[in-house]
């Protein structure tokens, strides 16, 4: 599968390109970044920490993505939004994982998933993704007199809060509850905020250091407490994901999938 690398020179960008040099069945054919970058003009191997691959990095997603099958897209949300129409455009695969995407956006995401293969997912690893079917789970099966809260802890470079995989966590906890996220969620707390309300599913966000990504789902009871924990060493396990996402939507038809759909595991987390 030929694949460009849009954002090519940030941290996943550069993950992703090795990722894709490492994968024999993919081929990396294009390297994208933004007006202004450093890193345009270089040679993408290069950028990606490895020797060169013959491929220079443009800020011309067009040109690129003519001759493409796929496009792995970690950037910000409104590039993403950007790339979408233009992935739609030259009918390739589209996997994003940019999060701190709005309503907006995911909006314009499904629009252009009426003509295109998305595979959007806050985040792309498979323990990520089991998780949500347990926490999906748990809550379901605990009841609101058990009080939810998602402690997530990222690297001090993150510019969004609460992570894309905290959100996703809380997406799966709401859809156990069978209520609505946007109305029974606590983001931040500060000063006097009463007592918590029942029901409510309550998020943390610590940021330091190099972490990759900790996210923990703590159902607590009145005298007990469970938590689910999942803690990423490695962001070369999300670089495999996106890639395993493009070689899965590859054949399928037009359409906005999960990563719940590539690993099998969207049916099995909504029963
Ligand atoms: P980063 O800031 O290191 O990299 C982003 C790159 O995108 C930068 O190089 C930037 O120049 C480039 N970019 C921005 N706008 C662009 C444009 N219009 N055209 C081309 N390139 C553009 O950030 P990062 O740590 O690599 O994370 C990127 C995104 O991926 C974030 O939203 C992060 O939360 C998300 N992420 C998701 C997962 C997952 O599994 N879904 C895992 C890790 C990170």
């Amino acid at each position: 599968m030929r694949l460009v690398v849009v954002g090519a020179a940030g941290r996943m960008g550069q993950m992703l390109i090795r990722a894709v040099r490492e994968t024999s069945s993919c081929a990396l054919v294009g390297a994208v970044e933004r007006d202004g970058s450093p890193a345009l003009g270089q040679d993408a191997g290069v950028i990606g920490g490895g020797s060169p691959v013959g491929v220079t990095v443009t800020a011309d997603p067009l040109e690129v993505f003519a001759k493409a099958d796929g496009v792995l897209d970690f950037t910000a949300p409104d590039a993403t939004v950007a790339f979408a129409a233009l992935a739609a455009q030259a009918r390739i695969v589209h996997v994003i994982g940019t999060t701190g995407l709005s309503d907006e956006h995911f909006a314009k995401l499904e629009a252009a998933a009426r003509h295109a293969r998305i595979v959007q997912s806050g985040n792309m690893s498979l323990g990520v993704n089991l998780l949500a079917g347990l926490v999906r789970q748990a809550a379901a099966t605990l009841g609101d007199d058990f009080d939810i809260e998602i402690v997530e802890m990222h690297h001090r470079m993150k510019v969004d809060a609460p992570s894309g995989t905290a959100l996703l966590l809380g997406e799966a906890a709401a859809e156990g509850r069978r209520l609505s996220l946007r109305d029974h969620s606590i983001r931040t707390r500060d000063g006097h905020t009463g007592p918590r309300p029942t029901g409510h599913i309550g998020f943390a966000s610590l940021r330091g250091g190099s972490v990759v990504g900790d996210h923990t789902v703590i159902f607590a009871g009145g005298g007990e407490r469970l938590e689910l924990t999942h803690r990423a060493e490695d962001r070369s396990l999300f670089a495999r994901g996106a890639i395993k996402a493009a070689q899965w939507a590859f054949p399928q038809k037009p359409g906005y999938y999960t990563m719940a759909d590539v690993l099998g595991l969207a049916d099995r987390a909504s029963s």
